[in-house]
């Protein structure tokens, strides 16, 4: 099988610095596939990468891919070429004790794709195992299709704090992620859901995307101690919006440290509260990813496929492969929810 001659790829070269380069396709092997990447979500964790001095050499970013099945090695027997996928974007060794006993999603040696040193996958052609690709419907779009790593992340997320109906939900962030989670709670007929971010444009979105309400605390005075102000506020927001007792689930997705305090005080008595945010050392994300495995990425397609989650508002810019480092200045201010870039274009 020949190889594509092209693969042109976004690579970190220096503190908000990428670029675009040649790489090599690697050869496919016997239990590989070639996927032909078409689309890719830039996140919080590329661009935390994007920003650092510190990566150890020529990286390439990205990790949210999805596309299309170009070529299938050997012993490949449930993929075929023309088949649209998304890529898992954790590698299993296959080789540690855990791989080696079926258990590859708690691998000891697991890289993590657009995690140093390991290659991601902004670039045109990626080789990977033919399990690492999850099949998607057509009626997903390929802008869609970029977001489906975050989503599975929120539905995991939601299940951990096992969201249903009948319940209440605070979320402490207006960010991607906390509007995710958003989407995924009123797809499981979450009764109420009351949003907080200190952007009152960020709040008016989430509003607009279905939250029930959305809150921006006033800033705390000097002399007020944060918890106190968080307790302060929480009772006030209680009672305002008729909770009683306070929430049954709280998600803080902020990574801010007022927030994980506030979603404890908004929290009721046995209630849930999920620290989400990604403020958080990027160390810890890999660990966090691994729990958004196979099937909670099936459930996320699934959800979309149904039209019960619709990330097309959240996806507010698109960039050519080519205009990469437009698209991670763009991610680095901040200023779009959702950046998706077109890995052939
Ligand atoms: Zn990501
Ligand atoms: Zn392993």
């Amino acid at each position: 099988m020949t190889l594509p001659e092209s693969n042109r790829a976004c690579v970190w070269v220096g503190a908000r610095k990428v670029e675009v380069q040649q790489r090599p396709v690697k050869p496919v092997g016997a239990n590989d596939v070639l996927v032909k990447i078409i689309s890719t979500g830039i996140c919080g964790s590329d661009c935390h990468n994007y920003e650092s001095d510190k990566v150890s050499r020529q990286l390439v970013l990205g990790h949210e891919s999805s596309g299309i099945i170009e070529q299938v090695g050997p012993s490949v027997t449930d993929r075929t070429v023309g088949q649209r996928v998304a890529v898992e974007p954790g590698f299993a060794c296959m080789d540690c004790e855990f791989c080696l006993r079926g258990n590859p999603n708690t691998c000891a040696n697991l890289r993590y794709c657009g995690m140093d040193p390991t290659d991601g996958t902004l670039c045109q052609y990626v080789t990977c195992r033919a399990s690492m690709t999850v099949p998607i419907p057509d009626r997903i779009s390929w802008e869609e299709a970029g977001s489906i790593q975050p989503l599975a992340i929120a539905v995991q997320l939601g299940r951990r704090a096992n969201l249903g109906a009948h319940q209440s939900l605070a979320i402490l962030g207006c960010g991607p992620l906390g509007l995710l989670i958003l989407a995924v709670a009123r797809a499981y007929g979450v009764k109420k859901i009351v949003m907080f971010d200190v952007e009152q444009s960020r709040v008016d979105f989430a509003v607009k995307y279905g939250a029930d309400a959305g809150l921006v605390p006033p800033a705390r005075e000097q002399s007020k101690e944060s918890l106190a102000f968080a307790q302060e506020y929480a009772t006030k927001v209680i009672k305002e919006h008729g909770m009683s007792n306070g929430f049954d689930v709280t998600v803080e997705a902020s990574g801010a440290e007022i927030c994980a305090q506030m979603a404890l005080c908004l929290l009721k008595n046995g209630g849930t509260c999920i620290q989400a945010g990604l403020g958080k050392p990027l160390t810890s994300v890999p660990l966090f990813m691994l729990t958004a495995r196979e099937l909670t990425i099936k459930d996320a397609i699934d959800l979309l496929a149904r039209g019960k989650v619709d990330l097309k508002p959240l996806i507010t810019s698109t960039f050519p492969l080519t205009k990469c480092a437009e698209a991670f200045e763009a991610q680095h201010a901040r200023k779009d929810i959702k950046i998706i870039i077109m890995n052939q274009e």
